[in-house]
């Protein structure tokens, strides 16, 4: 079985990018495979990995537009375990380029219909808004969403919106959605308001919120401009530890134990 999940929320920097790389990589670090899809033009997803998006000729934008089939887009990376689809600045134009196109919310979702079944994770990055390619990450997002939320001020500015989208997405086009969990980033533990924020979250969704939460850790934030994820950057730091007990987390909680092998198989 393939679980999709998709990493959302239309505020921008709130650790969505980083979240993305760091779950795929501890995922894939215990055995699982892998495929990070980048649906944000900004290519972030992409750039982290050290590929330069200025020379991605196949990527999200051109399985969307059909050009080429999802396969053709993949890229694998041994040493880190890790595939990914990745993006480039084409994304931009999608958007409105897609406005008059049938199905244009499901052209994700249809596009990697025959990658199903050769990963156990697919997890799919967003960009900062609620326009249609986040619509076609939620369309696609079989086994739920992850929210990330940064333990800042005004952490749950815009999740009234989110939920309500996420809702209408439900009910238009994929009855199947979710909130797999809520991942409060950036928490500073000597801070009141991180902890206020952590409170308030797990107040209002008091099932939703996962166990692991991810510190404020400048080697999260350095990873990127080395072109690795935490695990190959700094594997002792606290943003490591966190987000391999995210993957644990999750693991545990989809019926996968921590050697990979699917404990439950009912789908
Ligand atoms: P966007 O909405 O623009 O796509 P995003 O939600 O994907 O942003 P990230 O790019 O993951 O957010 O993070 C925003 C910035 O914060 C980045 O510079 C990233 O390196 C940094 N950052 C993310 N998480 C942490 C953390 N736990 N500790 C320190 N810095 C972090
Ligand atoms: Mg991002």
């Amino acid at each position: 079985m393939t679980r999709i999940y998709t990493l959302v929320n239309q505020k921008g920097g709130v650790g969505k990018t980083t979240t993305a790389i760091n779950l795929s990589s501890y995922l894939g670090k215990a055995g699982q495979r892998v495929l990070l899809i980048d649906l944000d033009s900004q290519a972030n997803a992409t750039s982290c990995l050290g590929i330069d998006h200025a020379t991605v000729s196949a990527g999200t934008y051109e399985i969307l537009i059909g050009q080429i089939p999802a396969a053709e887009a993949v890229l694998h990376n041994t040493s880190l375990q890790l595939s990914i689809i990745p993006s480039s600045s084409a994304l931009a134009g999608a958007q409105i380029e897609l406005v008059e196109v049938a199905g244009r919310e499901t052209l994700l979702r249809d596009a990697i219909k025959n990658l199903k079944g050769r990963y156990d994770y697919i997890l799919i990055d967003c960009p900062p808004s609620l326009g249609l390619l986040t619509i076609n990450g939620l369309t696609a997002a079989s086994h739920g969403v992850i929210i990330p939320i940064q333990c800042e001020y005004l952490a749950l500015e815009g999740l009234t919106q989110l939920m309500r989208t996420l809702r209408r997405t439900r009910v238009a086009l994929n009855p199947g959605l979710t909130v797999r969990g809520l991942l409060l980033t950036m928490f500073d533990r000597r801070t009141n308001l991180s902890r206020d924020v952590v409170k308030e979250v797990q107040k209002h969704f008091p099932e939703n919120v996962f166990q692991s939460i991810i510190p404020r850790n400048i080697r999260l934030a350095e990873a990127p401009s080395h072109g690795l994820p935490i695990s190959a950057y700094a594997p002792n730091s606290p943003g490591a530890f966190a987000y391999q007990a995210l993957a644990t987390e999750l693991m545990r909680g989809d019926n996968i134990g921590q050697s990979g092998i699917v404990a439950d198989n009912k789908e």
